[in-house]
């Protein structure tokens, strides 16, 4: 059934689309091109607003894992699925700094925390303000995704010194109900509107292979460009079906779909950064080539994601080298990477909290 709500009536004042918007049927025509041209057109997109080579590597922590009462399909953290994963405590604030130094170490410019949960409680809050004022201290950008926010928390947050807020709209908005029933597409786009409001930028995207069909694809491209200002970040991630969740046996992606995706998120957001995000290690190193290719330039760099497994640090290497995508960051991590040793692996989960 479709989702009730419509994009132009419904959004937040400060999410309403500008002239310059992407309407759902010239994103599917991107969609529709030619794989070369489509991604020759992204490369024009790309090359016009970055440097060459230029890949931003983020790692990633969660600071608090599972027990998370909303019903997100894929989620592993959810307590409506049977998965593995147990809630745990929040993370001290020493665990998460070291974890920060170690990444700032190996090569990360960003450091991203995530926790599960529908919305921070006023307890919590202080907490989660304390670590970002500690992680910024650092000289790291810093990125949260603690769920939906009130005004108060989102201006909060950004007094605390936190740079970007990551709200994913996860997918289009007529197959988000068979998604989530916990939360609604308004919900999330009320946060991206209060999150803005606050001055904070937004890293905000989706995930692909959940069963939706390519004119629900575009569906959520438009949405994510049409959002004034369009995201500085927009994560895409590729399914990791995890056993337990009501996703666990929906029927591959096809990778050159998931290319395709990147691409036109290049060409509609052509000054965002395209992150590359879970599902990478899935794809492995060709189809992560055409991503690059395809204009994505940022991706999570460490051992695992929130609750799936990242592409090992060393495998990235190598890949990155023999691209020649030899940032300064990477060229870091490439003299340190010997010693590359991450003991909260543990704790690490998929960048799909929140
Ligand atoms: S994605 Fe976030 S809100 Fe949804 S179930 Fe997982 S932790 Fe909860």
């Amino acid at each position: 059934m479709p989702h009730p709500l419509t994009f132009h009536q419904t959004l937040p004042k400060a999410a309403m689309p500008t002239a310059s918007t992407w309407p759902v049927e010239d994103v599917l025509d991107l969609f529709e091109l030619p794989f070369n041209t489509l991604l020759f057109r992204a490369q024009e997109a790309h090359r016009a607003h970055f440097p060459e080579g230029d890949i931003e590597l983020s790692t990633l922590i969660s600071l608090k894992t599972g027990g998370c009462t909303e019903d997100c399909g894929y989620c592993s953290q959810s307590v409506h699925h049977d998965t593995s994963v147990r809630a745990s405590k929040m993370l001290s604030p020493e665990v998460v700094l070291e974890a920060a130094r170690k990444a700032k170490a190996n090569g990360a410019t960003r450091f991203c925390m995530g926790a599960s949960g529908r919305s921070p409680n006023d307890r919590d809050m202080e907490k989660y303000e304390a670590i970002v004022r500690s992680v910024k201290a650092l000289g790291l950008e810093t990125c949260v995704t603690l769920g939906m926010l009130r005004d108060d928390q989102a201006k909060r947050l950004k007094e605390a010194g936190l740079d970007y807020y990551n709200h994913n709209l996860d997918t289009s908005p007529t197959h988000y109900n068979h998604i989530t029933s916990t939360h609604s597409y308004q919900d999330r786009l009320d946060t991206l509107g209060r999150v803005r409001k606050a001055g904070l930028k937004i890293c905000c995207g989706g995930i692909v292979g959940m069963g939706e069909s390519r004119r629900q694809r575009a569906e959520l491209i438009s949405q994510l460009a049409n959002l004034n200002p369009y995201p500085e970040s927009v994560p895409i991630n590729h399914l990791v079906p995890i056993e337990g969740t009501p996703l666990a046996d929906v029927s591959p992606l096809d990778p050159l779909e998931f290319v395709r995706t990147i691409a036109v998120a290049r060409i509609v957001m052509p000054e965002a950064r395209v992150r590359m995000s879970a599902g990478r290690r899935e794809l492995g190193d060709t189809v992560q080539a055409l991503c690059f290719l395809a204009g994505a330039n940022s991706i999570f760099y460490g051992d695992k994601l929130l609750t799936t497994d990242n592409a090992e640090a060393e495998d990235d290497r190598v890949l990155l080298e023999k691209l020649g995508l030899k940032t300064r960051q990477v060229t870091e991590v490439k003299a340190r990477m010997p010693g590359l040793e991450d003991d909260h692996h543990e704790h690490s989960h998929a960048p799909l909290a929140g």
